[in-house]
């Protein structure tokens, strides 16, 4: 795509179309409307489109997921009802072929979840970039949106820190949550929305690490260790997974998976009780029988790894968390169920996404904002979140077309009202 990072200081520039966030909702709504035959402009304030996107790709890039729709839909909690209409319009089929349309076939992994042959970003990325340079979409990286300056001017400042302004027909905001800000994602949009009157949830983390006290020698010897094959419950919900002990807490799929329940238990008691089954793959009965073999002259941690299976990782947890027991019953009852006292939340730096951010309430069906017409949001910007699993780029890509849409209706009825024929 044309890069381009100088547009001009004195007079606004001109885009018919502006969107503001090079990520997958943002050049989901540039391949619409550029495909509509619209002139397309998109700013980024990084120095390359997409960072997050990419770093996705590092996990193998998980696109959606093939359960049946009823189900996917109900990932999005409170804001099912919201993101509904977007996703039925675009659903995971529908971004099975998008990806294919761009070269990137796809698969569904023994989870159910849906990911590109190639397993990374960059190739689906780079397709898409071509596609959208070849339909004239420009693309203009290091400048930070930083309000608007008037009806349908926005506010831009460049590298040097100078003030630019950009005019546009219609504008889209796809600016990303607040999680990994380091990736151009940073949530410093919610002060100039708020100073619109745009009513915003507060940012917190989602699909993130959580804060343990461990023992200092639990952190020496095994920080950066992953926790495999294992299960946790809280209050009612257990998931499967893997985790790994970080010198913080906790972070890694199985957390991440209970993240929602474990913040808002965080936020409402302060502390949150995480109870790890080291061996969901055997019952208590089978585990106590197996450790109530003879232990002969075998060492504790030789009898615990060859009786019970447990890792050098697992047999420190056992004996950080928990007094030491001898009695099977009861030392099968331990590995079954390690109580783990989460602190807080690990924060927003490592965070998979973020949850909060513009109020359903503050945007209209077609993805505008009511106090901006022209101004449409989508992606993770919107107050929803969902678990890992493909749901974020399932949302971000379906809110980014659904957007493009409103906007496209919205050009219509603008050259329609001023008599033109449409661009
Ligand atoms: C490590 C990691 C792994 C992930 N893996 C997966 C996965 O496998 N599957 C999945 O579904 N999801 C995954 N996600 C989440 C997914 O990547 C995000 O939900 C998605 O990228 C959000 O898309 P978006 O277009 O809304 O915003 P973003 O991708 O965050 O893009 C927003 C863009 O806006 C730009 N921007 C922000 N503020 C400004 C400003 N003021 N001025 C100008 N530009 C600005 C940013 O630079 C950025 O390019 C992962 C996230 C992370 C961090």
């Amino acid at each position: 795509m044309p890069q381009d990072t100088s547009p001009s200081r004195a007079a606004p520039d001109q885009a018919e179309v502006l969107i503001i966030g090079a990520g997958p909702a943002g050049l989901m709504a540039a391949d619409h409307l550029a495909g509509l035959g619209h002139a397309v402009t998109v700013c980024d304030r990084m120095p390359s489109p997409a960072r997050k996107f990419l770093m996705a790709g590092r996990g193998g890039l998980n696109l959606t997921h093939s359960e049946p729709l009823e189900r996917f839909l109900t990932r999005y909690g409170p804001a099912a009802a919201a993101l509904e209409p977007a996703i039925r319009a675009f659903n995971p089929d529908a971004l099975r072929a998008f990806a294919l349309d761009l070269g990137q076939e796809t698969f569904i992994g023994s989870s159910g979840r849906v990911f590109p042959r190639a397993m990374k970003a960059s190739p689906f990325l780079r397709a898409w970039l071509s596609r959208l340079e070849a339909r004239g979409v420009r693309l203009i990286s290091r400048l930070v949106w930083d309000g608007f300056a008037g009806p349908g001017t926005s506010r831009f400042l460049a590298a040097d820190g100078s003030p630019r302004l950009m005019a546009a027909r219609v504008t889209l905001l796809a600016l990303g949550g607040a999680s990994w800000p380091r990736l151009g994602s940073t949530g410093g949009w919610a002060t100039p929305l708020r100073s619109e009157g745009v009513e915003l949830v507060p940012f917190q983390p989602a699909n993130c690490g959580f804060t343990v006290d461990w023992p200092a020698d639990l952190v020496a010897g095994f920080a950066g260790t992953p926790l495999k094959r294992l299960a946790a419950r809280h209050r009612g919900h257990t998931v499967r997974g893997e985790a790994v002990l970080t010198r913080q807490g906790l972070e890694g799929g199985l957390v991440y998976a209970l993240s929602a329940a474990l913040r808002d238990t965080l936020a409402a008691e302060g502390e949150a009780l995480l109870e790890l089954d080291l061996r969901p793959d055997l019952d208590a009965d089978e585990l106590a029988r197996r450790l109530a073999r003879p232990r002969g002259k075998q060492s504790r941690s030789t009898f615990l790894r060859k009786a019970a299976g447990l890792t050098p990782v697992e047999q420190a947890l056992v004996r950080a968390l928990t007094p030491r027991l001898e009695a099977p019953e009861d030392l099968a009852a331990q590995i079954k169920a390690l109580p783990v006292r989460l602190t807080g939340t690990a924060g927003m730096d490592r965070a998979i996404s973020s949850a909060g951010g513009v109020a359903w309430s503050a945007v209209a069906a077609d993805y505008s904002l009511k106090v901006r017409p022209d101004v449409h949001v989508a992606g993770e910007m919107l107050d929803w979140e969902a678990p890992t699993g493909g749901y974020l780029l399932q949302a971000c890509f379906a809110t980014g077309l659904a957007a493009a849409r409103g906007m496209a209706a919205a050009l219509a009825r603008d050259t329609g009202q001023a008599g033109g024929t449409p661009s």
